[in-house]
């Protein structure tokens, strides 16, 4: 690697999610890496926004590009995933996209249909990423990739303030992600999952709302005395995505401050 080569260089990436928080923010750390990033979103407004920051932030970003996805629909992700053919194939995918809702609560309160909005995307939307990215690093006869899966800390320890169908979601990414490392390491293919502690980004923010003491509930677990920032877990995702980190596989890769070894 020469010193004007990022950690990146030369790969294709697809992050979804990539309209605001994490995707953002790593959306930024891989275009300045030398990657090759394709920013995938349900929103187009939050999609349109985030690839003019991009641009703006990285104007030496070597591939810059933005596509449509919800990943709950197989057939969305499998375009996004085939659009990176023409690119010489995906090498790196950050399957990040998810949802808490407003009104995921304890067991007796989740409706039903929150339950299962929740697993269609947290859960499908990453089995699929998952799935199409490994067609698509066979199609391409890589000798290796990098799989990174958005799980979260409440896949390792219980939330005194529930959101019940967001937890059991995060902990099948967990699983999965796990089972997946296994299966296909002799193919060169890495899988690891990130486990965020809470963050200042709007899907934490939006859930919080004005309630003091939900806010007090989360933040009281942190040594730190502070959430977390979502550029934190995003040079967490560049060290995961690039060769630095060949050797680690299957991982619960947790960024949060300490909060899970926290009494
Ligand atoms: P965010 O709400 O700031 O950004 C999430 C993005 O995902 C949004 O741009 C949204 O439009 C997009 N999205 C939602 N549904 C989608 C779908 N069906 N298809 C494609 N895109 C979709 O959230 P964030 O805090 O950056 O969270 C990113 C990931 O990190 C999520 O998986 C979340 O569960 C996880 N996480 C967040 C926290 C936290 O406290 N913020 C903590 C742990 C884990």
């Amino acid at each position: 690697m020469t010193a004007t080569q990022g950690r990146l260089q030369g790969k294709n990436a697809i992050i979804t999610g990539a309209g605001g928080g994490i995707g953002l923010e790593t959306s930024i750390l891989f275009a300045r890496e030398g990657a090759n990033v394709l920013m995938a979103d349900v929103s187009d407004a939050a999609l349109a926004k985030a690839l003019a920051k991009v641009k703006e932030v990285v104007p030496s970003a070597p591939r810059l590009e933005s596509i449509k996805c919800d990943v709950s629909k197989e057939s969305d992700v499998q375009a996004m995933v085939e659009s990176q053919d023409s690119w010489g194939g995906t090498d790196v995918i950050f399957n990040n996209a998810g949802i808490m809702h407003a009104n995921d609560a304890d067991a007796i309160d989740t409706p039903e249909k929150i339950w299962d909005l929740t697993h269609n995307i947290n859960v499908k939307g990453v089995w699929f990423g998952s799935k199409h990215a490994v067609m698509s690093l066979r199609r391409h006869k890589k000798a290796r990739g990098s799989i990174i899966n958005t799980a979260s800390v409440v896949a390792l320890v219980g939330a005194a303030t529930p959101q019940l169908a967001y937890t059991a979601s995060k902990g099948a990414v967990l699983a999965m992600t796990r089972e997946l490392a296994i299966v296909h390491a002799r193919e060169g293919f890495r899988f690891n999952a990130l486990c965020p502690a809470p963050l200042n980004t709007p899907l934490l923010q939006d859930w919080l709302g004005e309630d003091k003491e939900k806010r007090f509930r989360r933040e009281v677990h942190f040594p730190t005395g502070r959430f977390g920032e979502a550029i934190e877990q995003a040079h967490a995702v560049v060290f995961l995505a690039s060769d630095e980190s060949s050797f680690v596989n299957g991982t619960d890769f947790v960024v949060d401050g300490g909060m899970t070894k926290a009494y």
